[in-house]
């Protein structure tokens, strides 16, 4: 996605090779103009899977997840919660994460009400790196004997291996941008 690339040369700070900060339009203050064109896109790559809910992450996911249930009909939109909390039903589906930026394992938890075994699920997340995160959602959504109908990424570091682990699980996986690489703290797009 052109104007995607664009606006993570124009604004996107790389740290020590291995983080892209976005910060000023995606992770941080949120650009709805362009969440609006991202959600357009995803909407293009998935028109044909009959998607009936999409699930994410907090907390970054969540904003481009709702702008992008616009153009799927208004689906509803879960995310899995990091934290244990007393308001979060007892009955849940759980699953392991690893952070790749915090470098620790967290579980991440989606109430059993929200996940039907007919629903036709696709995931959205901000970034793809070593895969994690994602792995962790089709766990749950897999446990729930709903269907993972693809996942699409905003921004993937296609270096950190995340792909592999998707494509291994047999899901169907559309990045908007792909980062092939960072060197001396620059980008190299796919
Ligand atoms: P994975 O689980 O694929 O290793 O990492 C994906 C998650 O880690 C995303 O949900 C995202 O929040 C975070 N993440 C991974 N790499 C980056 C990065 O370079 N920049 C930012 N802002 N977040 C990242």
């Amino acid at each position: 996605m052109e104007l995607l690339k664009k606006r993570i040369l124009k604004d996107g700070i790389v740290i020590k090779n291995r983080i892209l900060k976005v910060d000023s339009f995606l992770n941080h203050q949120m650009d709805i103009e362009l969440f609006n064109e991202i959600g357009k896109e995803f909407k293009n790559r998935f028109k044909h899977k009959n998607i009936t809910k999409i699930l994410t992450i907090e907390a970054s996911g969540i904003g481009i997840a709702c702008i992008a249930a616009q153009h799927f009909n208004n689906v509803p939109v879960i995310f899995a919660k990091k934290y244990s909390a007393t308001n979060l039903d007892k009955d849940a589906y759980e699953s392991e994460v690893y952070s790749f930026t915090k470098e620790e394992s967290y579980k991440i938890r989606v109430s059993k009400k929200y996940i039907n075994s007919g629903d036709r699920i696709l995931i959205i997340d901000d970034f793809l790196a070593s895969g994690s995160a994602a792995l962790g959602l089709i766990d749950i959504i897999r446990q729930a004997g709903a269907e993972v109908c693809g996942i699409g990424i905003v921004i993937e570091k296609y270096f950190q291996g995340g792909r592999k682990m998707i494509e291994e699980c047999g899901v169907y996986l559309e990045s908007l941008a792909i980062i092939e690489d960072m060197k001396d703290n620059r980008l190299i797009f796919k």
